[in-house]
């Protein structure tokens, strides 16, 4: 069986899980192309206009592989933590693509708790049953998925950069190249080093989530909270990036709630949609770091100008 696996949204954290447990079934696992501008301009086309740009992207990558496949994985994501959702996109992703993208092949659209191994297995079990009849196998395909998955190296800590700044977001807007347009190289150009939340302790995130009035619904709201205010107070890291996508509610709360948090600790807020040019977003990104090399020399300045009063 051809089994049809979108690279968009949480593709990027969990694909060795999804293709592992596939190939252990005997699926061929048909993948869409990385993400491009036809793909992008087939999502914008059939997606409503409202929708944020990750998620008509994601419509674009159902357009390049639904006639390729037998089964397709259109992954309705509900928890990967207890008490918490991922976004209400991904709650009602099965029927926004189905009501939008017409002549679809049979769709997997059972919702997904993967809050423990136990809520993950059930949903495998639903998934296995539809692609082989040999039953069987689904228990060892599952535990060589969750292996592959544990194996899965993700997130970005660069080394030996004389500035190193947190690079914020969702892991889609962070590790899709053609959304972010290749934010990492182009930072790693100008001698600049990037850390991503996956390199900061859950401790320390769930620390600062602690301080708010409440713990937010959404998980993508308590790692991007957690994560920033908790490097703001490292002194090795000089600022933020935040990949936000235009129209995401998520952020437009979440962002405010940053702000009022770290005060004057260097934040640029990148807004991302379909008419995003890449000279805007390189000015701005120019200009984040032209200001931070000059905080950071003025500091320099400050102390050796105190050492100096002291000594004499
Ligand atoms: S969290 Fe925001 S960017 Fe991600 S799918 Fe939901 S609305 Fe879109």
């Amino acid at each position: 069986m051809k089994v049809g696996v979108p690279k968009g949204l949480l593709y990027y954290k969990y694909h060795p899980f999804i293709e592992k447990f596939l190939i252990e079934l005997d699926a061929e696992v048909i993948t869409s192309t990385d993400t491009n501008k036809d793909i992008l301009n087939a999502g914008v086309k059939c997606c409503v206009d409202e929708a944020c740009l990750p998620i008509k992207i994601f419509h674009g990558h159902i357009i390049d592989i639904k006639d390729k496949c037998d089964l397709l994985i259109v992954p309705r994501i509900m928890r990967v933590r207890e008490r918490e959702f991922i976004c209400p996109k991904f709650c009602g992703l099965p029927e926004m693509i189905l009501y939008s993208i017409p002549n679809m092949p049979k769709v997997m659209t059972e919702p997904i708790y993967a809050t423990s191994e136990k809520e993950l297995y059930t949903w495998c079990k639903k998934l296995g049953k539809m692609v082989t009849g040999d039953t069987s196998k689904i228990k060892s395909a599952f535990n060589s998925a969750l292996e592959e998955q544990r194996n899965f190296k993700f997130g970005i800590k660069d080394e030996g950069f004389k500035i190193t700044i947190a690079l914020v977001g969702h892991p889609y807007n962070l590790y899709d190249t053609f959304i972010n347009m290749n934010i990492v190289k182009k930072l790693n150009k100008m001698g600049v080093g990037v850390i991503t939340e996956e390199y900061v302790e859950e401790e320390q995130i769930n620390l600062q989530v602690k301080t708010l009035f409440k713990r937010p619904f959404w998980t993508f709201a308590t790692n991007s909270y957690g994560f920033t205010t908790a490097i703001a107070k490292h002194n090795e890291i000089s600022g933020a990036i935040y990949i936000s996508s235009f129209a995401c509610g998520i952020d437009s709360v979440v962002l405010e709630l940053i702000k009022e948090k770290i005060e004057d600790f260097p934040l640029l807020v990148l807004k991302v949609d379909e008419h995003t040019g890449e000279g805007g977003l390189d000015t701005r990104i120019e200009a984040f770091i032209d200001m931070i090399e000059r905080k950071k020399n003025n500091e320099n300045n400050i102390s050796t100008f105190r050492q100096h009063i002291s000594c004499s």
